[in-house]
């Protein structure tokens, strides 16, 4: 079986079918993305590598807390340079960035392996970091997969665990600083689902579930770190498989037929910010298939995957 003839789809895709078709055309078909990224989305993908430093040098290499620190930050600074930040801003920029800045994900992070160093080190087995993974989708097409990557997978007393780093800045004064409404948005969550059921798919019955590991970021509390666990039964896999494999379904026929719909209640989201897209979408009102990007925007196609490796395990699946 050729290349060409395997589908994969994956939560960001969805995510954005869901909310509006055409939105997704622009960014997924037409590869559209905003020449400047928000600071949140930085600071998420630097602490995230930050985690993926700091987890093998405990887990595998059995490093001190300092060491841990200094790989930390180091891993830190590195992705920060590489996304065109400075790792020591001036304070005027810091100020600007607060409370996403480097000096509180350094500050952040010290109180991460205080917190979480034994369990690290003791009490589970890290078995992959930045896995992804291909799972079929639809029983009757065994071309259609569905794809993620799972930040962290772990043993913990037998059972398959996998942790998810999050962060937020949804503060709250009381208690451990975590707002309800940020907690309960991982139940249900499309994306949790999703890698609940990657996670389950190959390991089976091991499986526990994902564990969202949850951070709080603010100005002036570094210390707040919260678990959230995360787990489906089956019953709820299986009701996520059909959701999943009715919206792929409709986003493969928009692309075959042309025919694009605007779902117009997604242009301002429920941050109250609105639609990269609506200047191009209000002079056009449909989709259109050869129109350079227009200004504030470049083509940057979304391959958070090694496309190649996942057609490797896609045609391995097939093989089965
Ligand atoms: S502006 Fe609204 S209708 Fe247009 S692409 Fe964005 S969400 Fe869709």
């Amino acid at each position: 079986m050729n290349d060409q003839s395997i589908n994969f789809i994956d939560n960001s895709t969805l995510t954005a079918v869901k909310r509006c078709p055409l939105h997704a055309h622009y960014r997924y078909e037409m590869h559209w993305s905003p020449e400047d990224r928000p600071i949140y989305f930085d600071f998420g993908t630097a602490w995230h590598t930050m985690q993926d430093a700091v987890w093998p040098a405990i887990c595998w290499d059995h490093v001190s807390q300092e060491e841990a620190y200094q790989q930390g930050c180091a891993a830190f600074d590195a992705k920060w340079t590489e996304l065109g930040l400075d790792p020591h801003p001036s304070q005027a920029v810091a100020e600007e960035w607060a409370p996403r800045t480097p000096g509180i994900a350094r500050e952040m992070l010290k109180n991460y392996i205080t917190v979480r160093y034994d369990w690290l080190r003791y009490k589970i087995t890290l078995l992959a970091v930045e896995q992804p993974f291909v799972v079929p989708l639809d029983p009757d097409d065994p071309t259609l997969f569905y794809t993620g990557r799972l930040d962290k997978v772990a043993e913990e007393n037998g059972e398959i665990i996998a942790p998810e780093h999050k962060t937020t800045t949804v503060y709250r004064i009381s208690g451990d600083h975590f707002a309800s409404q940020w907690i309960e948005s991982f139940d249900p969550n499309s994306q949790v689902d999703g890698y609940n059921h990657g996670l389950k798919m190959h390991y089976r019955e091991k499986v526990k579930g994902v564990l969202i590991d949850g951070a709080m970021v603010h100005k002036k509390v570094h210390d707040a770190f919260r678990f959230i666990p995360s787990y489906r039964s089956t019953h709820q896999l299986e009701a996520w498989r059909q959701e999943t494999l009715y919206w792929a379904r409709a986003w493969l026929r928009f692309i075959e037929t042309g025919f694009i719909p605007r779902n117009t209640n997604g242009c301002v989201n429920q941050y109250h910010k609105t639609c990269e897209y609506i200047g191009t979408c209000r002079q056009y009102n449909r989709a259109i298939h050869d129109l350079e990007p227009p200004r504030g925007m470049k083509v940057e196609k979304w391959e958070p995957y090694n496309l190649s490796l996942l057609h490797k395990a896609a045609q391995e699946a097939l093989d089965e």
